[in-house]
C-alpha cells in the first residue's frame, strides 16, 4: 500500500525550494506552490480511488516527481516497479516507448501515457521495417537494441540493453558480430569501451541520436572545467565520444545519481536532461551544479493537468496498445536482457 502525502503550500515549497534549473525557468516560489498544491492533492486522491500507480521518469518536471510520483527513476527501474505493483492502472509519466515497456511486462494492466507530445527523436529514428532490412544486410550479426526503442523494433531484435548494462551484455554475448541500434553515439562509445576492455568484436551501429544529449560538445565542457576546476563532470553514454572521454563519470541516469551520492566533491557539471539536475538539487542540497542542462520537450509535455486528465477522462491516444504477437516478441527480447545480465554477473 502506497502512502499518500497531502501537501500544504508550505510543505510543497520546502520540498521544491532548492530547485533552480534551465536558467531559472524551472523554479518554485511560495506563490507557485500555493497554486499547484490543491491539484497535486486531488491527483493523489484520484490515485487511491482508481487503484492507480504513477511512475515518473527522472526527466519529467519536479512538481510531478515529488508531488504525485510513486516511483521515480529511469525506464528500466520503472518497468520493474510496474511489475512489482498490484495497481490496476499504471500512469507512466515519460514517453511512449517507456509506457510500452511497462505494457510488455504487464499485459493485464492498463497503461496510460499523459505526455501530450508523442515522440522521442531516438526511438522514432528507426522502424521495424528498417530493422528487417538491416537484418538482411547483416544476417550473422546479433541485433542489440537500446531500451529506448518501440515495441515493434524490440520484437525484431535479439536482445535489449539499457545504458547501465550495455557494455557487460555486449561483452557477454557469444557472437563476435554485433549490430547496435538506434543510437549512433552510444554505438561509438560501445566500440571504445570494448576496445578498452580488450574485447574484439565487429560492432556496427545505426545513425539515430537523442537531440538532448548530442547537443553537448567538448569545447563547452573544457571551458567550464577551467572556470570550475573542482567540479566533477558527469555524462550519459548518449553524449558524443569526446564528451564521454573527457568526463569523470559516464553512466545511466540512476548510476549518475549513485555516483553523486558517493562522491565527496561538492560541485558537478551534469551533461544530461535538466530533470536530473533538479533531483540533485532536491536530494543532495549540500552539492551544487555548475554550467547548464538541456530540456527534453517530450518528457516535459507531461503536466499535472494531463495526469489528472488520464485519471478522470482518458482519451484513446492515452492508452498503450500493442498487438499480442509484437508484445510477445518484445517480451522475449527483454527476457534475453535479464538472461545476459545474470550471465555477465556469473
Ligand atoms: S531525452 Fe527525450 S529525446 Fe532523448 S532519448 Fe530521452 S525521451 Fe528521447
Amino acid at each position: 500500500m502506497l502512502t499518500i502525502t497531502k501537501y500544504t503550500p508550505d510543505s510543497l515549497y520546502e520540498k521544491l525550494k532548492n530547485i533552480k534549473v534551465a536558467s531559472g525557468a524551472c523554479q518554485f516560489s511560495r506563490k507557485k506552490c500555493a497554486e499547484i498544491a490543491p491539484l497535486i492533492n486531488e491527483i493523489n486522491e484520484l490515485k487511491t480511488q482508481k487503484n492507480a500507480v504513477i511512475l515518473v521518469h527522472s526527466y519529467v518536471s519536479p512538481e510531478i516527481i515529488y508531488g504525485v510520483g510513486d516511483f521515480v527513476g529511469d525506464s528500466y527501474k520503472l518497468s520493474k516497479n510496474a511489475v512489482e505493483s498490484d495497481a490496476d492502472i499504471i500512469v507512466f509519466a515519460a514517453v511512449r516507448f517507456m509506457g510500452e515497456t511497462a505494457q510488455i511486462l504487464n499485459p493485464d494492466k492498463k497503461v496510460l501515457i499523459p505526455g501530450e507530445l508523442d515522440g522521442c527523436t531516438l526511438a522514432d529514428s528507426i522502424t521495424a521495417e528498417q530493422v528487417k532490412r538491416l537484418r538482411s544486410y547483416y544476417p550473422t550479426h546479433t541485433f542489440v537494441c537500446y531500451i529506448n526503442t518501440t515495441a515493434e523494433v524490440k520484437a525484431e531484435c535479439d536482445v535489449c540493453v539499457t545504458s547501465s548494462n550495455v557494455y557487460d551484455i555486449v561483452e557477454t554475448i557469444e557472437n563476435d558480430k554485433i549490430y547496435f541500434l538506434p543510437d549512433k553515439l552510444m554505438g561509438q562509445n560501445l566500440q571504445n569501451e570494448m576496445h578498452r576492455r580488450g574485447v574484439k568484436k565487429d560492432i556496427q551501429y545505426y545513425g539515430g541520436t537523442c537531440y538532448v544529449h548530442e547537443e553537448y560538445d567538448v569545447e563547452d565542457l573544457q571551458k567550464i572545467r577551467l572556470e570550475y576546476p573542482e567540479a566533477k563532470v558527469v555524462s550519459h553514454p548518449e553524449c558524443n565520444t569526446d564528451v564521454c572521454e573527457n568526463s569523470d563519470y559516464v553512466g545511466s541516469t540512476e548510476q549518475m545519481l549513485d555516483y553523486m551520492r558517493k562522491e565527496e566533491a561538492k560541485q558537478f557539471l551534469m551533461l544530461t536532461e535538466c530533470g536530473l539536475s533538479a533531483r540533485l538539487q532536491t536530494e543532495f542540497p549540500d552539492k551544487s551544479l555548475v554550467g547548464s542542462c538541456t530540456l527534453c520537450k517530450y518528457m516535459k509535455s507531461n503536466t499535472l493537468e494531463s495526469i489528472k486528465q488520464v485519471l478522470t477522462d482518458p482519451q484513446p491516444h492515452h492508452y498503450v496498445n500493442i498487438d499480442e504477437a509484437t508484445r510477445q516478441g518484445a517480451q522475449k527480447n527483454i527476457e534475453m536482457m535479464f538472461h545476459y545480465v545474470a550471465k555477465a554477473k556469473s
